[in-house]
């Protein structure tokens, strides 16, 4: 079986060193209330920013509203130093719209939910939080890159407080070498293969993408103009090519249970969960 070269390619387009300028939250100074970009009309957030009664949950710092041109409404620092809050990547349009997708959909029922919510113990900053219960989830939706060692420990900070944190990649993230019979159809690996648009493939992986896998053999992406969920189950990996099958479903037929995501396709995955575990202990 070839090897192929474990080569990092650039996706500099997304590395870490801008530093955010923007949030989806604000603190009302008159009511002391904390707010979501779409909680109120824009015209009524207007006149909040234009009194200058919007400060940033974390640096405190003045906020103003922006709405207009871009798809999702949100708050920019009025002074453009770096926000103290730490661990997350540029803010684009992208992320906003992916990170407000994950919110909207799993807040309802939760007994507590934010976005962008700061964790002091560990001073992480998790793109949505949800509680139910005591169970209590991160939700991240990332896009930038990171290395397989500042994932790992994003990951660990997040277990060391009980958190289940819950990772999509960024639909961007998603390369196929190709979409056709990767995997030959006599192939052992108990995966279903006709629901869900099931296809078997080849796929690029990153450093990032590698790490994520050693824990689960299996990846989420998101593409967050959409909401559609792409979910890759691994075959096997070579070097920085996975083969995989990959299904695709609509965000909103997920849900979190037990500490983790809970898909369409969970139902029908013992047989695949039985079939790692049996590799992992040999
Ligand atoms: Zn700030």
């Amino acid at each position: 079986m070839p090897i192929e070269p474990s080569i990092e390619p650039e996706l500099n387009a997304f590395t870490m060193d801008a530093a955010p300028s923007t949030t989806l939250v604000a603190i009302r100074l008159d009511t002391n209330e904390r707010l979501s970009s779409n909680d109120l009309p824009p015209d009524v957030l207007r006149a909040l920013s234009e009194a200058r009664l919007l400060r940033c949950p974390h640096c405190q710092g003045l906020l103003t509203f922006k709405a207009g041109t871009v798809r999702v409404h949100h708050f920019a620092h009025l002074n453009l130093t770096a926000c103290a809050s730490a661990d997350h990547e540029p803010e684009t349009d992208a992320h906003r719209q992916g990170k407000l997708r994950l919110f909207q959909q799993f807040r309802v029922g939760a007994s507590f939910a934010a976005l962008e919510q700061h964790l002091p113990i560990t001073d992480q900053r998790a793109d949505a939080f949800v509680q139910f219960d005591t169970q209590r989830y991160a939700l991240e939706f990332q896009q930038a890159n990171n290395t397989a060692e500042h994932w790992l420990e994003r990951h660990h900070l997040y277990r060391q407080q009980n958190i289940a944190d819950v990772w999509f990649l960024g639909k961007i993230r998603y390369q196929e070498h190709t979409s056709t019979a990767a995997i030959s159809s006599f192939d052992p690996l108990p995966v279903p293969r006709d629901v869900f648009g099931a296809v078997s493939g080849a796929f690029r992986m990153r450093e990032m993408e590698k790490a994520m896998l050693s824990l689960n053999p299996q990846l989420r992406y998101l593409d967050p103009d959409t909401g559609e969920v792409t979910l890759l189950l691994m075959r096997d990996l070579h070097g920085n090519t996975l083969r995989a099958y990959r299904y695709q479903f609509p965000l909103t037929a997920c849900e979190l249970r037990l500490g983790d995501l809970y898909t369409p396709l969970e139902p029908l995955l013992d047989d695949f969960y039985a079939y790692h575990n049996r590799r992992k202990e040999r």
